[in-house]
């Protein structure tokens, strides 16, 4: 107890020879979440009974008695300061939580793990995941994507666009790169020579979407361009 305290210390209050004299006072002694209930100030005509705490935190309170007893009040005010500090601490912590890429981070999560999403049968339905690391820390996602270089540029599975959501296939790409790189629009390069699947598929007569399903199967690029079609190539062979 200190000075101050003793002080306002009112042994007509305390209990005498351990008996409690009213029922408020046999609260005395009894600890509610942090508040350890030390003494009650002097009755005033029709107010509550003030108690006489201690703080956990060592600071000394008085506060009405009955919000205690309720549970309403369980510290000086130190409780919901800590309360408040550790959330601040964790909003800070990325203090990007209205960002383009924390909403990203959220719906990508939801379109793998949330089956009352829209787009769940594209994706979670499909068996897409988001690996560990980025399915429990926004600021691990944040750190391998980066930010998102402009309003054009979203979140694309690359190369592999029926892979898992996981660093060594995702990129920020606009729309246009989006689609150059779907498998029928890849790039093939056999020979020095380059062009899209689409035009190696007319210049070696093979079925529309040949190559870019051979591709995109994890054929070789001179297997997939040199091996020729079971079936004689008809315009009506889709990949
Ligand atoms: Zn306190």
């Amino acid at each position: 107890m200190n000075a101050e305290a003793a002080a306002t210390f009112n042994p007509e209050s305390t209990p005498v020879n351990g008996k409690p004299r009213t029922k408020a006072e046999s609260h005395i002694g009894e600890k509610y979440g942090r508040l350890l209930i030390s003494g009650l100030c002097d009755p005033i005509k029709n107010e509550d009974r003030v108690a006489i705490c201690l703080c956990d935190c060592g600071k000394e309170q008085r506060t009405r008695l009955a919000p205690i007893l309720a549970g309403r009040v369980k510290s000086c005010g130190c409780l919901s300061r800590e309360l408040t500090i550790d959330r601040n601490i964790s909003t800070a912590k990325h203090g990007m939580w209205k960002s383009v890429e924390f909403k990203t981070w959220g719906s990508m999560l939801a379109r793998c793990y949330n089956a009352n999403t829209q787009k769940f049968h594209l994706y979670g339905g499909r068996g897409i995941t988001v690996c560990d690391r980025w399915r429990t820390s926004f600021s691990e996602f944040f750190k391998d994507v980066g930010m998102r270089p402009s309003s054009k540029h979203s979140l694309d599975r690359f190369p592999n666009k029926d892979g898992n959501y996981e660093p060594e296939n995702c990129r920020w790409a606009t729309d246009e790169e989006q689609n150059r790189n779907r498998s029928v629009n890849v790039n093939v390069t056999f020979n020095g020579e380059t062009m899209c699947a689409s035009e190696w598929d007319a210049k070696l007569g093979f079925g529309h979407g040949v190559t870019s399903m051979r591709i995109g199967r994890g054929w070789t690029v001179e297997r997939a361009l040199t091996q020729k079609p079971r079936r004689s190539p008809s315009p009506k062979v889709v990949s």
